[in-house]
């Protein structure tokens, strides 16, 4: 008797779920124990780092995604591939790298809503419907998202329109950007619902969690015949096309020859809920050479007090900061990070996920923070942002968004390593706090993307050029007790 090919499949961080395939991960987004799917095992990529260079961004993702999604056929995923990195983009590299000296700035902002997340959010849409039709799933889809401002309109800017699902959006009503907000409220698809909460991003993402797992809103997707899923980073759908521009990063380096084939290399994210972060060390995984990862956040530093103490914390007061897509305490792509850097420790994961949800803190152990050590962690202030926009405009004529220079102002230089650095958003998306970062007067909506074209002589992207200028779709503004019945009537057919 021949053994059987082990075939990749998903398990979940917390052990108490049974391992399922890609396709039936991506459409459940969360484990039925409340934990996150991960590879059980890592996949082999069939290209070399030498090849990297040659690669276009579409070829590559058809190799990093084929390896992640072992049950979907070549031709499903060079179908979802086709499908997401189009015409949609402003660019043909899709991902293009911005040099100052060792720092490379990976522009992941090119997309429809200018924001990194349309990277795995103009493909999920196609990665879900594909794994229902694979699984023989004939019911609606239902995506539920929680959105610090930037997933919300990126996924339905995905999912708009796509037959067979339906996508709800919860915001919180403060902290988002007049661009994000409008983005949002303007949202013409028909199969879309958007709903603005009054509370800060983590009750947003604790209800949907809460949802997810609740026996009565199960009955009621039973009782519609619904499937609901996440566009939440919780999807591991969401971080496997994230793999890729790390790779395709790498790629360009070799190009320009700033690296040689198989250099180590350091990666600088700014981090919210650890999604891109998680995909850098996927790709390390995989097979990146990558020398340190460095995880920069904002004045919610649960992070940066994490990778230097060991303890993770969220008992403290939520802050409301100029880089708005990282305000948040509970940061649950870590989780999936600290179950390979425990040596894949379920029990300790599923205690330590317990005490986070009943005390709001735990502590690393020994050997965990051992698994952690090419990680480091620093946090930059509101007013560091705005001097980090001013001073990189001044000195390299390069315009920053506040998430990106978050990242930037955590920078070191060792003179050894090349820097790739995930430019997360569009300064366009965010042009009320640049103006205010270079000392110029700030105007409110559509006068702030004129105003800051103006003043820089650089042109408004295309993609909001006329934002301003939508009609208003979506005015509700809900409570935490409300989403249940809010989201309950969305779905009821
Ligand atoms: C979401 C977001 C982040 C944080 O990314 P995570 O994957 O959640 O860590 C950073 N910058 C911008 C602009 C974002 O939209």
């Amino acid at each position: 008797m021949r053994l059987k090919e082990h075939v990749m499949n998903y398990v979940s961080t917390r052990g108490k779920a049974p391992a399922v395939s890609a396709a039936e991960a991506i459409l459940q987004g969360l484990a039925t124990d409340g934990g996150l799917y991960v590879p059980d095992q890592w996949p082999t990529l069939d290209f070399d780092l030498d090849q990297l260079a040659q690669l276009s961004y579409q070829e590559l993702a058809v190799k990093v995604l084929s390896a992640f999604l072992p049950d979907f056929t070549l031709a499903e995923v060079q179908e979802v591939v086709d499908a997401s990195y189009g015409s949609q983009w402003d660019t043909e590299t899709i991902v293009p790298v911005h040099d100052d000296g060792n720092l490379h700035y990976l522009e992941l902002f090119h997309g429809p809503t200018l924001a990194f997340k349309d990277i795995a959010l103009q493909a999920l849409p196609h990665l879900v419907t594909t794994a229902a039709r694979k699984m023989g799933l004939n019911k609606e889809i239902a995506i539920l998202t929680a959105t610090s401002g930037d997933t919300g309109t990126a996924a339905m800017s995905g999912f708009a329109d796509v037959a067979g699902t339906k996508i709800a959006v919860l915001y919180p009503q403060v902290g988002v950007s007049d661009i994000q907000r409008q983005q949002m409220v303007s949202e013409p698809g028909k199969n879309t619902y958007v709903y603005g909460l009054e509370g800060n991003f983590d009750d947003a993402q604790q209800a949907v969690k809460g949802l997810l797992g609740d026996e009565k809103f199960g009955a009621f997707l039973k009782e519609q015949d619904v499937q609901i899923s996440s566009a939440n980073s919780i999807n591991i759908g969401r971080l496997i096309p994230q793999i890729v521009y790390y790779f395709y990063g790498y790629g360009q380096l070799l190009k320009k020859g700033q690296i040689k084939v198989g250099e180590p290399i350091d990666v600088l994210v700014p981090t919210g809920n650890f999604g891109n972060m998680l995909a850098a060390f996927y790709a390390s995984q995989v097979g990146l050479p990558v020398h340190h990862f460095t995880v920069a956040s904002n004045e919610n530093h649960v992070l940066t007090e994490l990778f230097e103490t060991g303890v993770y914390n969220r008992n403290r007061d939520f802050k409301v900061t100029n880089a708005p897509a990282m305000d948040i305490l509970v940061s649950s792509n870590l989780e999936r990070l600290l179950y390979f850097a425990s040596g894949q420790d379920s029990q300790l994961i599923a205690k330590d996920m317990q005490a986070l949800q009943e005390k709001g803190v735990y502590q690393l152990s020994d050997k965990t923070r051992q698994g952690l050590a090419k990680f480091s962690a620093g946090w930059t202030s509101q007013k560091q942002v705005e001097e980090t926009i001013a001073e990189t405009y001044t000195k390299s004529a390069y315009l920053l968004d506040p998430h990106t220079a978050v990242a930037v102002h955590q920078y070191q230089d060792d003179g050894e390593h090349q820097t790739l650095l995930a430019t997360t958003a569009s300064p366009y998306k965010f042009p009320q706090t640049v103006l205010e970062a270079l000392g110029e007067e700030v105007v409110a909506g559509a006068g702030g993307l004129t105003a800051l074209a103006a003043i820089t002589k650089t042109s408004i992207p295309q993609q909001v050029k006329t934002l301003f200028e939508q009609p208003i779709r979506h005015r509700d503004i809900i409570r935490a007790d409300q989403i249940q019945s809010t989201i309950e009537n969305a779905l009821k057919h």
